[in-house]
């Protein structure tokens, strides 16, 4: 069986370093708020770009805390609408419904998968707060559009970039081209933790303080406190496993690459499409989606051919039943991803044998 993703090898590779750094943390007596966190919020910071790095507890609470934070600043207010891809993970959704603030779904383009810049500006009205940027599946999700947009209307710019650790565009990383990111550091994402982890990026420092009061119960002094927080910390043992792992995240992202270029090359079934095909430095290959109108069949045939692969994902956020309100809202690109979308295994530890067989078994597929 080929795996989809090999958490336990991935993990191996640099198992010598990881080991030593989990003992100096256990050694060291001392688990939260301390130099772990320091030495890598300065390497996060500085390696996206960015003037500040706090850490937190996962992905979902870095976009939380975001607007959050945009809120306790005055910045935001309950029923301000967020214009956000309705084809994201439901996290992105997650953190402005729980903050009182309105999603607003904007269809993605077929050929990019990322949020069609051009369906955007008809979806801004005096309440509109934010346009959040899904960088999915690795690939970059920010046009100068975008941007212009921002500027225009006076807009902020956030990005989740759970899933584009290191992705560029242009000279400049994902997660450092907007007003703030949300980057989770989830065990299967590019950068992962051996458990929950994550992290806020921006250049903002009364956003950057807010953000670190409110994952810390509120108070940036200690048993002093400014607002109503949270506990969303990072443990000293998952940020001194992500400084270990941070240093080799640009060669593993090269080693996605390389099996993306495999793929891309030598993929050659007519009955499969491939999304346009981004030059190295747009996509660090979180996920290969690959797109088939029989999709269920397609993975069956590889399931019994001995090749795991997932979906990204069944059911768009319109659909799920803690959205019920979106359930007669009509997105059919977006409908249409969901029902034909197939993700290949990649990773860093993935060989070019095993893509070799991947490859040969989809173009024999009928
Ligand atoms: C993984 C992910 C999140 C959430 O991150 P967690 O650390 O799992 O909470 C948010 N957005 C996207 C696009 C993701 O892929």
């Amino acid at each position: 069986m080929i795996p989809f993703l090999p958490l336990k090898d991935i993990t191996s590779a640099y198992r010598d370093e990881i080991s030593t750094a989990i003992s100096r943390v256990v050694n060291s007596g001392w688990y939260l708020q301390g130099a772990e966190n320091t030495s890598f919020e300065r390497n996060y910071a500085e390696y996206i770009g960015s003037r500040h790095c706090i850490s937190c507890g996962n992905g979902l609470d870095a976009l939380t805390l975001i607007l959050r934070a945009y809120k306790e600043l005055g910045i935001m207010c309950d029923g301000d609408e967020i214009i956000v891809p309705a084809n994201t993970y439901i996290a992105s959704i997650l953190a402005i419904t729980e903050n009182h603030l309105i999603p607003v779904l904007v269809e993605p383009k077929l050929e990019t998968l990322e949020i069609d810049d051009s369906q955007i500006e008809k979806h801004i009205t005096p309440r509109t707060r934010a346009i959040m940027i899904v960088h999915l599946y690795g690939r970059c999700a920010y046009t100068n559009n975008i941007g212009n947009l921002c500027r225009k209307y006076n807009l902020k710019l956030i990005e989740d970039n759970a899933q584009a650790h290191g992705c560029r565009f242009n000279t400049k990383r994902t997660g450092s081209l907007g007003d703030a990111a949300g980057h989770s550091f989830y065990p299967g994402k590019n950068l992962g933790a051996l458990g929950d982890a994550g992290a806020v990026t921006t250049d903002n420092e009364e956003l950057a303080t807010c953000v670190r009061a409110l994952a810390n119960y509120g108070s940036s002094q200690k048993y002093v406190f400014d607002y109503c927080g949270r506990n969303s910390r990072l443990d000293e043992i998952q940020a001194a496993v992500l400084d270990v792992k941070l240093r080799h995240l640009d060669a593993d992202n090269r080693k996605r690459q390389q099996v993306a270029d495999y793929y891309s090359e030598n993929i050659s079934n007519p009955l499969i499409k491939l999304p346009i095909r981004l030059p190295d430095e747009n996509n660090v290959y979180h996920l290969f989606p690959i797109f088939c109108t029989r999709r269920d069949e397609l993975q069956q045939y590889l399931t019994n051919n001995g090749v795991q692969t997932l979906i990204h994902y069944p059911i768009p956020p319109h659909k799920q039943n803690c959205y019920r309100n979106w359930s007669n809202t009509a997105l059919p690109i977006t409908e249409k991803i969901h029902a034909e979308e197939l993700s290949l295994p990649i990773s860093p530890v993935l060989n070019i044998e095993d893509a070799k067989q991947i490859v040969n078994l989809i173009n024999t597929f009928e």
